[in-house]
Order: structure tokens, then C-alpha cells, then sequence
């Protein structure tokens, strides 16, 4: 009987959260339906696909992270294609498409698809689709979803191009040379399509090492090298009834982490789902009774999921509770694709209907409106689907692997050996619909259970017989670029407001230990750090140390301002600091960036300087951006685009660096 050959195509992407691998999982999955064979990897399975010689279509799918950085599993496929060495024709023979992930509230938008492309074209590659710039900020089902529709169009239109061009060239030059293969005849490997099973050990198997969730702060069992280090103190730094509730922990890392480098770096927190939480969802999937019983996950031996695979973040032989202790985010705010699974696994059809609603495209504004914006977890979501009982496998098949969190080191290894520190906002989400009392962030609130009882706070001493504290789990996330510059006549500009401060403080630690006192002769180039708070009598961070830093000379300007204090209170403060009126009138930082106009774009446009933001990324650092912009207009007397060159430039050269979260 003839076997019936697809057509193929190679699908290609980078992911950081999972984004990126599940939309183009997705793709794979409904290949078939088109007539069409996804040949699917990561970008990081180099061994899987081969550039140099496809013949076929090439579709990639790629996310962004951190300061417009590729995902982890892209790093080396973008610098392979970056090399100079590569020719222009390199990928002559290449037809592409791109979706890139991103998300506006950062800088860098969609950096890393932007710079695949612009070097797929500067290697001679052919874009057969336009790219699709999807943004996180608005929902990415926004471009994603019409780019999908289009794609496969597009595939088949490209197929077709490149077996005619080949037809072609086979006739037309080949002449005698060995006839190359045509992509119809390569016999495509059809594998079955895969999807997730899970199967639970009757024997109850008390997880050993694994503990109670509730109060098991037990390493994560993953491949990830992280160390237990112990909380040696932990502060409360904002005072009275402030809004945000800001508190410091200091780690003891002297016998277990080697962080001696300097200040700039973030790590990772691995934190657990919340216990409540957990037991919650089990109940909820039925399964609290089996809690304590091994997960075997496997693949269905009739599975029809393209490229699945069981999730590498998931060990072997663990307990159902450890699953969703350690393994999947429970807190993950549903995609529409989710919801579009859970449908089948509702019994009540007016339930049934309202889930349909909420994940077409019709339902993006209420999708968003009671999904998305307040951030309902999935287990928020099913108490409003009382009827809806998913299985685990499509929980697995969901779910993102749970996240450590990052953090920025507050201080520096000379002014604290053996000493890290950090400072972080315990995150509240407030009640809404579908959430009937608030709650606090995953990390930041277990972080609070934690040390609630020993934490010390503003203005009251430290009591020398506080309990033990207990331990975390932590490991190091390696920042080259944002660094205090190396040579120390080089002027800097810092903008931190709230918690954005806490690498600064380890900048000053360090010039104040190390380079001050260690070069007494040396010249020192201007330091400004650009502070702002709600209020200056309860949330304004490392006072104290700040103006010390401002008096002993290692800070050259320290500018705050703070917005919610009564206008007239300020102004008579200020008044009494003898500093102008208009200081008073600056809310935010980037007013006082803007008061300061002259001397920031001469540090940056004359005398080599830099300029680190550190915090918010939702309001500030685009805030900031905007000011800096508007400032390069009118210091240089250019229009918009040249001032986003002169930025994207400083970006470039390493001299303006972010470090932004939220
Ligand atoms: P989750 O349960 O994960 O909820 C987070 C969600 O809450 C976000 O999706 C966002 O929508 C919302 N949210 C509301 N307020 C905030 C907020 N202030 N920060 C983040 N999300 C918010 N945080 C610090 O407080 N101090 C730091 O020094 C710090 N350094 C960081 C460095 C890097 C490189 C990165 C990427 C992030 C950093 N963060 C820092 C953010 C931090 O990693 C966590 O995201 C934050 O503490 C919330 O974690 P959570 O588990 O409590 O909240």
C-alpha cells in the first residue's frame, strides 16, 4: 500500500517560562489537521535540526526574558548565529517565520525574536510570514491567536515557493550534477502523538524525606544547584501603617555559598506552594486520600501529543503532595488553551457554556477582566466551576514548573562577610470576585510566615536569645553586565525607588569598604542615586545609611522624593532643608531625573557615564525611560527616533543597565 507522505516543517523555540515550548507544542499537536508534519525541538537540542541545509520551512517560536535576554535554552543558538565570522548567504536557502513573545512593561520588547530575525536576514534568510510580536502586557493571545490562523497558509504557500524555486533550479542550472533529493520524497518519521498519563501506586508510600508541605522548607529535588543556607536575621524596614510592608533578610552563606563577587548579582529562592493551598487542590481533584501515594508519570501508549514529553522538572518517584509541593505552579493563571481542556471535564452545562465564553475570542475582555488582571489561580478559578474535575495529567500537562524567585544582593561581601542580604515587598493580592479574601505572593508571603515570629522591627533592639531561624534554599543567578563600572573615575547615575534600591546599597558598600578606603588618593567619579517612596516617615528605606553615604562622600547626590506626602508638609520640609521648591513638587523619580536634566545627559552623553534602574517595571522603568528620552530631545535638540537611537545605544555599549521585576 503507498504510505502517504506529509509535507514537513521544522518548528523551532526558546522558552524561559514555558510560554514559548506550550504554544509551539500546540502547533505540532494540530499540524496533522493541516496535512502537515511538525518536526518540533528546542532550540537547545542542536543535535535534533539543522540549519545549514533545511530545505523546509522553519518556524520559530521564541519568548524574551530578564533585560531583553534570550531564554536559557536559546543562549547558544543566538550567540552560534551572531558570530561575524558567518557569511552573508549562510542561510540563503532559509524560509522562516517568527512569533516573538514579550512584554511591553519591559524594555527590550520582543528583544530576542528581534535580534533571530535581524540576523536570519543579515544571513541571507527569507521571512515567508510576517512576525508576530506578542505582548504579555495586553494578553499574548492577542497577536498569537490571528498569527496561528495564518500560519498554516503560510506554511503551504512556502512549501510550494520552495519546491518550485527547487524545480527550478534543478532544471534550469543543475544540468548533469546529482539530482538533489526533493523534500517529498525524505520519508518523515511519524511518531504518535503523545500525551500524559498518570498512575497512582495503591500502596501507600510515605514520602520519606519530603515532609509535611505545610512545614517542609526541604530542597526542591531537581537538577538545580542550590544550597541550604540559614536566615540570620531578618528586619522589618518600613514603619508605622505604610501601605507595603518592605522587610530585610539577611542569609548566612559563610560555609555554603561562595559569593564573593561584587555587588550587581541576583539569586534564586526556591520556595514551596502554599500548604493550605495544596491541600485545597487535592481535595479538590478528589485525591486528598492518596496525598502520600508515589506519582508514576509516564507517556500514554496512545498518546497523540507531538514532541510531548513528561516534564523534566518532575523527579521520579515522588509523592502526589511533593508534586504539588515542589513541581507545578498551583498559583499559574490559566491560559485560554486550560480552560478550553477543562470544558470537557465539566458536568453542568451553564458552567460548561460560561468556560467556552471565557476562552473565545469573543471572551478576551471578560477572560481578562475576571481571569488575567486579577490573577486567579487555577484553584480560584474551579470553586467558580464547582462541577469542573479535571484530572492530575491535565494539571501536568498545564501547569508551568514552579519558579524560584529571583532577588537583588543588598549588600556587599566586604561591609558583610559571609553575609548576604536582601529586601523585598510581601506581595498582597486583594479580594475580588472569584477570590473572596485577599492573599500575599507565593515567595514573598511564605517568606513572612517564615520569619514572622523573630522579626525585628523599626526602632525596637534586637533580642540576643531569638529562636532559631529557620533555612532556605537558595542558588546564584550570575549578572555580568550589572556591575558598578570598574574604573572608578567613571561617573554613575542609580535610580531605585522602593525595594529598587536594594543593589545599590551594595554598590555603596563596596565603594565605600573597598575603593574609598583602599585608594584614598584615587579620583572618584560623581555617584547620584535617585530615590522615591510613598512616604518619609514609613517607607523610606536605608535612611539612615543613605545620608551616611551622602556625608562620608561615597554617595556624591542623594535625591528623594515622596509621593503621597501632603504637599505643604514637604514643602516646609524642604523648605527647612533650604533645597528649592521645586524639588518639593517631584512625586517620582524621573521628576527629579528631569530636575537634574543637565548634569545626567552630560554624565551620559559627554563623560562616558552610566545609568542603572533597578525596580518596577511596569510604571517606573518604562517612566524613566520615557524621561530619559524626552531628556536626550532637548539636551541634543533631536527628534524621537534619534533620541531612541542614542538610548538603544548607551543599551549597547553596556551604560544603560536595568534590573526590573513586577
Ligand atoms: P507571586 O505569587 O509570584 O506573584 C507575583 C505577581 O504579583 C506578579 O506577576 C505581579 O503581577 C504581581 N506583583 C505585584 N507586586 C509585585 C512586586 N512588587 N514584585 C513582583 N510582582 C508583583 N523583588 C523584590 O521585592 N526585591 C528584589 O530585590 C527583587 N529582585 C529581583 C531581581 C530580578 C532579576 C527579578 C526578575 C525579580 C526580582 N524581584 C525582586 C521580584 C521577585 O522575584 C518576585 O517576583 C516578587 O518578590 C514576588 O514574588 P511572589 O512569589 O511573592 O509573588
Amino acid at each position: 500500500m503507498p504510505c502517504e507522505v506529509k509535507p514537513r516543517f521544522v518548528l523551532l523555540y526558546g522558552s524561559q517560562k514555558g510560554q514559548a515550548q506550550s504554544i509551539a507544542e500546540g502547533v505540532a499537536e494540530v499540524a496533522e489537521e493541516h496535512g502537515l508534519v511538525a518536526e518540533l525541538s528546542c532550540l537547545s537540542h542542536n543535535e535534533k535540526y539543522n540549519l545549514e541545509k533545511e530545505k523546509s520551512p522553519v518556524v520559530f517560536i521564541v519568548s524574551t526574558t530578564g533585560d531583553g535576554e534570550p531564554p536559557d535554552n536559546a543562549l547558544r543558538f543566538v550567540r552560534r548565529i551572531k558570530k561575524k565570522t558567518l557569511s552573508t548567504d549562510h542561510y540563503k536557502h532559509l524560509s522562516y517565520a517568527l512569533l516573538a513573545l514579550g512584554d511591553t512593561n519591559y524594555a527590550n520588547f520582543c528583544n530576542c525574536g528581534k535580534t533571530i530575525e535581524r540576523r536570519l536576514q543579515e544571513l541571507g534568510a527569507k521571512q515567508f510570514y510576517a512576525t508576530g510580536y506578542a505582548d504579555d502586557g495586553v494578553g499574548l493571545e492577542v497577536v498569537v491567536d490571528p498569527w496561528l490562523d495564518g500560519l498554516w497558509k503560510a506554511i503551504k504557500g512556502a512549501l510550494s515557493k520552495m519546491a518550485s524555486d527547487r524545480t527550478g533550479y534543478l532544471k534550469g542550472e543543475a544540468g548533469d550534477s546529482p539530482q538533489e533529493t526533493p523534500d517529498s520524497s525524505i520519508p518523515d518519521v511519524q511518531l504518535n502523538l503523545l500525551s500524559i498519563a498518570e498512575r497512582q501506586n495503591c500502596e501507600s508510600v510515605r514520602a520519606s524525606s519530603h515532609g509535611d508541605a505545610s512545614v517542609s522548607t526541604s530542597a526542591p529535588e531537581t537538577k538545580t544547584k542550590d544550597t541550604g543556607v540559614s536566615i540570620s536575621r531578618a528586619v522589618q524596614l518600613t514603619r508605622g501603617d505604610s501601605v507595603k510592608m518592605a522587610l530585610l533578610l539577611e542569609l548566612d552563606i559563610s560555609v555554603s555559598l561562595n559569593f564573593s563577587k561584587p555587588p550587581g548579582d541576583s539569586f534564586d529562592v526556591f520556595c514551596p506552594n502554599r500548604g493550605t493551598e495544596v491541600e485545597d487542590m487535592l481535595r479538590r481533584l478528589g485525591l486528598h486520600e492518596q496525598r502520600n501515594h508515589r506519582v508514576h508519570i509516564s507517556l500514554r501508549k496512545d498518546n497523540k501529543k507531538r514532541g510531548a514529553q513528561v516534564p523534566p522538572y518532575i523527579p521520579q518517584n515522588i509523592s502526589l503532595l511533593y508534586l504539588l509541593t515542589w513541581c507545578l505552579e498551583i498559583r499559574h493563571v490559566p491560559k485560554k488553551a486550560f480552560l478550553r481542556a477543562l470544558v470537557e471535564h465539566t458536568g453542568d452545562a451553564v458552567q460548561r457554556r460560561r468556560l467556552q465564553e471565557l476562552c473565545s475570542k469573543q471572551g478576551t475582555a471578560d477572560y481578562n477582566l475576571y481571569v488575567r488582571d486579577p490573577s486567579l489561580s487555577v484553584l480560584e478559578l474551579l470553586s467558580a466551576f464547582p462541577s469542573c474535575m479535571p484530572p492530575l495529567s491535565l494539571l501536568i500537562e498545564h501547569l508551568p514548573k514552579l519558579q524560584p524567585r529571583p532577588y537583588s544582593a543588598a549588600s556587599s561581601c566586604l561591609r558583610h562577610p559571609g553575609k548576604l542580604h536582601f529586601v523585598f515587598n510581601v506581595v498582597e493580592f486583594p479580594a475580588c470576585s472569584g477570590r473572596p479574601a485577599g492573599r500575599r505572593g507565593l515567595c514573598t508571603g511564605w517568606l513572612f510566615d517564615l520569619i514572622n515570629p523573630v522579626l525585628v522591627f523599626p526602632g525596637k533592639a534586637e533580642s540576643s536569645g531569638s529562636p532559631a531561624l529557620p533555612k532556605i534554599h537558595v542558588s546564584l543567578r550570575p549578572n555580568c553586565s550589572f556591575r558598578p563600572p570598574s574604573d572608578l573615575s567613571v561617573p554613575f547615575i542609580m535610580v531605585g525607588p522602593g525595594t529598587g534600591v536594594a543593589p545599590f546599597i551594595g554598590f555603596l558598600q563596596q565603594r565605600y569598604e573597598k575603593e574609598r578606603q583602599e585608594n584614598p588618593e584615587a579620583t572618584f567619579g560623581e555617584t547620584w542615586l535617585f530615590f522615591g517612596c510613598r512616604h518619609r516617615n514609613q517607607d523610606y528605606l536605608f535612611r539612615e545609611e543613605l545620608e551616611d553615604f551622602e556625608s562620608s562622600g561615597t554617595l556624591s547626590h542623594l535625591k528623594v522624593c515622596f509621593s503621597r506626602d501632603d504637599q505643604e508638609e514637604e514643602e516646609e520640609e524642604e523648605a527647612e532643608a533650604a533645597t528649592t521648591i521645586s524639588a518639593a513638587r517631584c512625586k517620582y523619580v524621573q521628576h527629579n531625573l528631569l530636575l537634574h536634566s543637565q548634569q545626567i545627559t552630560d554624565i551620559l552623553l559627554k563623560r562616558n557615564g552610566c545609568i542603572f534602574v533597578c525596580g518596577d517595571a511596569k510604571n517606573m522603568a518604562k517612566d524613566v525611560n520615557d524621561t530619559l528620552m524626552d531628556m536626550i530631545k532637548t539636551e541634543l535638540q533631536v527628534d524621537q527616533l534619534e533620541a531612541m537611537k542614542t538610548l538603544a545605544r548607551l543599551r549597547e555599549e553596556k551604560r544603560y543597565l536595568q534590573d526590573i521585576w513586577g
